[in-house]
């Protein structure tokens, strides 16, 4: 039982491991994430690793030889259970390699979780995966019992997948299901929305590409969060020997999706280098500053919401308290920045005060507010 629990969860996290998993080390089946302001963990397991599919990259592909677990349905919501009695984990990341038929996966996921709801009454968070082609009456089914549900697309598009999976098709098995959750989801929105996965830097494709892509998912599908799950090579997978996704690229990647998602750049925007990926060694917003200079300097006491926040060192919520503090007076010193956690050093060629520039400038490295911001989502 222990043996199964650590493969199957190791494999469990493994699956979507992110820049935050990579940071910040915990038991191998316990998977850290962000809801608000604090971190949660979750129980991120898989309900078996035996796949019918053959995935270039995967540690559960068909071809890999490797043990092969399954658990019972009752036997994982039990398992689940006690670890959440104990306040060892928050909440349940279930998801499966795909056995025999994608449907039938499906309903015994299902099952784990309405065991959980209908049995043990637990009410915490359930995150499930909904896997590629599955019928539409089984999402709705699902979304009776999660929080969030989310489908892998892995790709961006069918050419990509090719280089990954010789058998899934893009359109039909991937996009179509990601659509009916989507409309699904527009109906009557799940609390915790609906994600997705897209794994960097397994098919060469671009970041500017990744970007363009995130952007359609999110005017077309309603998704809360793209995650990018950064490649990291599979002993005894046709892909062990392949370059793994760096950190650096999947930081920047996650801060030029926020840069789409919650500061309402457009793709073009953001700043590419010439093979059109992300510069690495600075974040896109400082570098889209840097090369927009006639947007700026911003009178402070003037700048609008979306404005203020395309300044390097204002996010969204030093932005907020800028508008809060502008309803009662108007700012006439830097102070009342400072006070507010401004870092003046990074701020200070882009604003003015009063109509004039802030000539004191601190010492000290500086933070990109970004790179706080990257997990400021809900899980
Ligand atoms: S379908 Fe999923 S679990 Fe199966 S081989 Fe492909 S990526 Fe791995």
């Amino acid at each position: 039982m222990q043996k199964k629990l650590e493969f199957l969860g190791n494999l469990g996290v493994f699956e979507a491991s992110d820049y935050l998993y990579q940071k910040e080390r915990y038991a191998s089946f316990i998977y850290p994430s962000v809801c608000g302001n604090r971190i949660v963990r979750l129980f991120k397991v898989l309900l078996t690793n035996n796949c019918k599919f053959n995935c270039l990259y995967c540690a559960n592909r068909r071809d890999r030889d490797c043990p092969r677990y399954s658990f019972d349905v009752y036997e994982l919501a039990e398992i689940f259970y006690s670890m959440w009695k104990k306040k060892i984990v928050n909440g349940l990341f279930l998801s499966s390699g795909i056995e025999i038929d994608n449907n039938q996966t499906q309903e015994k996921m299902i099952d784990v979780i309405k065991i959980l709801r209908k049995k043990y009454n637990y009410n915490d968070y359930i995150h499930l995966k909904i896997l590629p082609g599955v019928d539409e009456y089984l999402i709705k089914k699902g979304k009776i019992y999660a929080d969030r549900l989310s489908l892998n697309l892995e790709s961006i598009n069918s050419l990509y997948l090719k280089k990954i999976s010789k058998e899934k098709d893009f359109s039909k098995n991937l996009l179509n299901t990601l659509k009916k959750l989507s409309d699904l989801n527009r109906e009557k929105p799940l609390r915790n929305g609906i994600t997705t996965q897209i794994i960097a830097g397994c098919s060469e494709e671009s970041d500017k590409e990744i970007m363009s892509f995130s952007y359609y998912l999110y005017k077309n599908y309603n998704i809360s969060r793209v995650y990018y799950s950064g490649f990291i090579p599979v002993l005894k997978t046709p892909f062990e020997n392949k370059k793994p996704c760096s950190l650096q690229r999947q930081m920047r990647l996650y801060q030029a999706d926020i840069l789409i998602r919650k500061y309402k750049f457009l793709p073009s925007e953001i700043p590419f280098d010439k093979k059109g990926n992300l510069y690495l060694n600075k974040d896109p917003k400082s570098l889209w500053a840097e090369k927009n200079k006639e947007f700026f300097p911003l009178e402070i006491n003037k700048a609008s919401f979306y404005q203020l926040i395309r300044i390097p060192g204002i996010g969204i919520k030093t932005a907020l308290k800028i508008l809060e503090i502008r309803k009662e007076s108007k700012i006439r010193t830097e102070n009342i920045l400072k006070k507010i956690g401004v870092k003046l050093k990074k701020v200070s060629p882009y604003i003015l005060i009063n109509g004039k520039k802030i000539k004191e400038s601190e010492n000290g490295k500086i933070e990109s507010e970004i790179y706080c911001t990257i997990f400021d989502e809900v899980i």
